[in-house]
C-alpha cells in the first residue's frame, strides 16, 4: 500500500533567531521565530509524514504550549515523528519540498538541506528534494516577515507488514466476539 502526505507550516522571521532549514543553520540577519527552533521545513516535513501514515500532527505530538518542545531541536522532532511512522510499518519512497522566502537563497544551499533531512529520516539523499521559490517581493513573504514551507511524502507499507497487521486485526475481533 502507499500513501501521500501533504505538510505546510509558517514561521514569522525576526532579527536576532537563527534560520533552520531541515536542521540546517544558513547565515541571515533574520531567523524563524517560534517555541521550538522555529525549523519550518522540518515541522512541514512531519506533518506530511505523520499526515500520510494517518498519526496526527506536529502541533498534537510536541504541543506549542508544552514547556518540553521549547527551543527544542526539531531535527530531534522528525526523528521522533518517523521513528513513530516507522513502527507503523512505512518506508519513505521519496519526500519533495518547497521554500519560499524572499532570502536567504535557499539553491546554495541545497545539498546540505537534503542530506541534513536525510540524516535526520535515515534514507539516502536522492530520496529528499527541496526547491526554494521567492514570493516575487508580494506579501509578509515577500517583504521578508516570513518563511513557508511545504512538504510532500509517498511512504509506502510493505504487504508482510500489511498482512500481519491485517492478521491481528481479525484475531482481535475473534477475541471479542
Ligand atoms: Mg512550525
Amino acid at each position: 500500500m502507499m500513501r501521500a502526505g501533504l505538510g505546510r507550516d509558517l514561521h514569522r522571521l525576526v532579527p536576532g533567531r537563527r534560520f533552520l532549514l531541515g536542521g540546517l543553520e544558513i547565515p541571515s540577519s533574520r531567523g524563524e521565530l517560534g517555541h521550538s527552533d522555529g525549523d519550518v521545513l522540518a515541522h512541514a516535513v512531519i506533518d506530511a509524514l505523520l499526515g500520510a501514515a494517518g498519526l496526527g500532527d506536529t502541533g498534537e505530538l510536541f504541543p506549542p504550549a508544552d514547556p518540553a518542545w521549547k527551543d527544542a531541536d526539531s531535527r530531534e522532532l522528525v526523528k521522533a515523528a518517523w521513528q513513530r511512522v516507522r513502527e507503523a510499518g512505512w518506508k519513505l519512497v521519496n519526500l519533495d519540498c518547497v521554500v519560499i522566502c524572499e532570502e536567504p537563497q535557499v539553491l546554495p544551499h541545497r545539498e546540505a538541506i537534503r542530506s541534513s533531512l536525510a540524516a535526520a529520516l535515515g534514507v539516502s539523499p536522492a530520496a529528499v528534494f527541496v526547491k526554494g521559490k521567492t514570493n516575487e517581493g508580494l506579501g509578509p513573504l515577500g517583504q521578508g516577515g516570513a518563511v513557508e514551507a511545504l512538504a510532500v511524502c509517498l511512504l509506502e507499507q510493505d504487504e508482510g507488514a500489511s498482512r500481519e497487521k491485517n492478521a491481528l486485526f481479525f484475531t482481535n475481533l475473534e477475541k471479542k466476539a
